[in-house]
């Protein structure tokens, strides 16, 4: 099968053949991949920045946004049957831990992450786990939702955690407008009733932002901290869902999230200083998030089936996926980048 593996860091994937994954445990499963989606995690793989976290060989096969159809399971697999369409989440998770026990697969104490641990999606198939698969309406187009499964879960976990912050008359700030901030925004205003100010620096995200629920939009010009403490009677937002959270925007994030308030840190490569005295006189809450639990994606796929959250996409062919993340790169992408392979 075709398959774009890294080979070396501060290099771009090549586009080459290498072998089809084989079912290996009794929960194992095969998926052939209609959709894989192109994210900023795969550039800051790329530039090496995950490399002391996971230590994984090259080459591997980049992609941890997948859906597809089932092509064979393992002998222990009931849920699935060859020919079912399946969005999946990203880990692989024991299902045995304390964590996967709580359904907090992100924590399980031996998930593999295929895309970042192992090989990933952005080939013909992936090997995955039963655990991991979402079954899907089988008249979805995998392609059409598969930025859902790494994006999408990640934007619908952070606002799910901020739901009971934002009642009626509260202020929601997203900063970020791209691919996991535009999934972010349809997910507030299908689950909350917060006034929702987008902040992006570009004006196109502005505008899609605009047209899928924003209620506010501040153009990221340098005098957007100001501009939100204006939209707020000077105090800022109750919650801040920061999509980008490097080059300044934490600090600005931080810097516009009101006493007391929340700001939630989803994007990431920036380094937050904040001083101590601030945390404990303001009150105010520093909170990771790191994509979600299958229950996450299980909902937000109800979401998008109902027509709720709809994910703008580009669709590339698989060997033009050095064209996709350089697109990505350049800030070329409205929505999300889709490899079809
Ligand atoms: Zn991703
Ligand atoms: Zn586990």
């Amino acid at each position: 099968m075709k398959a774009v593996r890294l080979h070396k860091f501060h290099t771009t994937p090549v586009v080459e053949e290498v072998p089809e994954p084989t079912i290996a445990g009794p929960l194992d499963v095969i998926v052939r991949i209609g959709g894989a989606g192109v994210c900023r995690t795969d550039l800051h793989i790329m530039e090496g920045q995950w490399d002391a976290a996971m230590g994984t060989p090259l080459p591997y096969i980049l992609g941890h946004e997948n859906a597809g159809w089932v092509e064979e399971v393992g002998p222990g697999v009931t849920n699935l049957a060859v020919g079912d369409t399946v969005i999946l989440h990203p880990v692989t998770s024991c299902g045995l831990c304390r964590a996967c026990r709580a359904g907090d697969d992100m924590h399980c104490d031996i998930s593999e992450f295929p895309g970042l641990s192992r090989d990933g999606g952005m080939a013909g198939y992936l090997r995955t786990s039963a655990r991991s698969c979402v079954k899907l309406d089988p008249k979805t187009q995998p392609k059409d939702v598969a930025a859902l499964a790494d994006a999408g879960i990640t934007a619908y976990h952070a606002v799910r955690k901020a739901i009971p912050l934002l009642y009626p008359g509260t202020t929601a700030v997203v900063i970020g407008a791209g691919g996991l901030g535009h999934i972010g925004i349809q997910c507030l205003s299908a689950l909350t009733a917060t006034r929702i100010v987008v902040v992006d620096k570009n004006p196109d995200a502005l505008k899609l932002a605009g047209q899928i629920g924003a209620d506010v939009t501040v153009v990221a010009d340098g005098k957007h901290v100001d501009a939100v403490k204006d939209l707020t009677g000077g105090a800022g937002a109750d919650v801040v869902l920061d999509f980008v959270a490097e080059q300044g925007a934490e600090m600005d994030g931080w810097n516009m999230t009101r006493p007391a308030g929340s700001y939630f840190v989803i994007g990431y490569g920036g380094t937050v200083h904040i001083p101590t005295l601030d945390i404990i006189s303001t009150e105010r809450n520093v909170i990771g998030n790191i994509v979600g639990t299958y229950n996450d994606l299980a909902e937000l796929m109800s979401l998008a089936q109902a027509g709720k959250v709809t994910l703008h996409t580009k669709t590339y062919p698989l060997d033009a996926a050095p064209d996709a993340l350089a697109d990505l790169d350049a800030g070329r992408v409205r929505g999300r980048a889709i490899l079809v392979p």
